[in-house]
């Protein structure tokens, strides 16, 4: 059992881990790769550097959180739940903590498939440990095709009549359950007006589902928060003057909460996660 696992080894993630550890407290950070910092050539507006590499910049921050023993492992997250204690799952691995901070970066924009954002709620979901119980004995789609898709399709297989996972034109890369069918041609649009029907395929052939999961990619910080009953808003995780959730425990910093993204920005929103996480710990042990 961790006091805090952070989700996200960008500069929100690795400042918030920072504080915890001086501060004695017992904290992991997973990280699946080096987020947007890895896809920043040179930056020339943070604190201290004239100019630097964001690749610099993300070792240095690593080399830091090495030097002071923290623990970072480069896992992908896929689910999260609360149970007294918060339960991180990996692709391999769970872990449990008291509190998590979510620094998983800028949620990627939603998927352009006409139809989509209109039929949100309406058939189409973004988290099947919510919704699967609306789809019992029904005929459901996912809309993936790595590890999360295999999670979200893995909550629909005992609920569902049918689990028919649309790959949108890539091959499955994820652990899937052998009772899910795959379809690899790529959508075109969703039909339905005020309930979704169908997902129309680029042949124009139509397949009839009542619920679509979107899983593409990897979860993103709005999914998880979303899994867990955080407020979202405009792809953003909704945090107060101390970056908590509305759910106790829960911190988000950086890229995915409101505000402008930038660096200085997710150092000073990890540097108070980091510092209210260890309050909650303390007040809460
Ligand atoms: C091209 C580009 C140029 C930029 N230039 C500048 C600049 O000059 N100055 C500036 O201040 N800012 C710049 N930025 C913005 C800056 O990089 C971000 O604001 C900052 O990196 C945000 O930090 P973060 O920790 O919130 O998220 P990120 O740095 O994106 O880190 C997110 C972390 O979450 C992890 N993660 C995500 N999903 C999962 C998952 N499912 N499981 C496990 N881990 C996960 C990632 O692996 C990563 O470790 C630029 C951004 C880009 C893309």
């Amino acid at each position: 059992m961790f006091d805090v696992i952070v989700l996200g080894k960008g500069p929100a993630g690795i400042q918030a881990a920072v504080y915890i550890k001086r501060a004695n407290l017992n904290v992991l950070v997973i990280g699946k790769d080096g987020g947007a910092l890895a896809k920043t050539d040179k930056v020339g507006n943070y604190y201290g550097f004239t100019q630097i590499s964001g690749l610099e910049l993300l070792e240095a921050g690593y080399a830091q959180a090495k030097a002071l023993g923290i623990e970072l492992i480069e896992e992908e997250v896929i689910g999260i739940n609360y149970m007294g204690d918060f339960n991180v799952t990996t692709t391999t691995n769970q872990y449990i903590a008291k509190t998590v901070i979510l620094a998983t970066g800028s949620p990627r924009a939603s998927v352009r498939i006409p139809n989509l954002k209109e039929l949100e709620g309406r058939g189409v979901s973004y988290c099947a440990i919510c919704d699967a119980f609306f789809y019992r004995k029904k005929i459901v789609g996912v809309l993936g095709h790595g590890d999360y898709a295999a999670q979200e399709a893995h909550e629909l297989v005992n609920v569902a009549e049918q689990v028919i996972v649309f790959t949108n034109g890539l091959e499955p890369s994820g652990h899937f359950d052998e009772r899910v069918k795959f379809v690899k041609t790529k959508v075109k649009k969703i039909i339905g007006t005020d309930r979704l029907q169908a997902v129309q395929l680029e042949d124009d052939s139509e397949v009839e589902v009542s619920g679509l999961f979107i899983a593409l990619g990897s979860a993103s910080a709005t999914d998880l928060a979303l899994k867990i009953g955080a407020l979202v808003e405009n792809n953003k995780i909704i945090v107060d003057e101390k970056q908590m959730t509305n759910v106790p425990g829960l911190f988000a910093a950086g890229d995915c909460t409101p505000g402008i993204m930038q660096i200085a920005k997710a150092v000073g929103d990890g540097c108070v996660a980091g510092l209210e996480a260890i309050a909650f710990v303390r007040k809460n042990p």
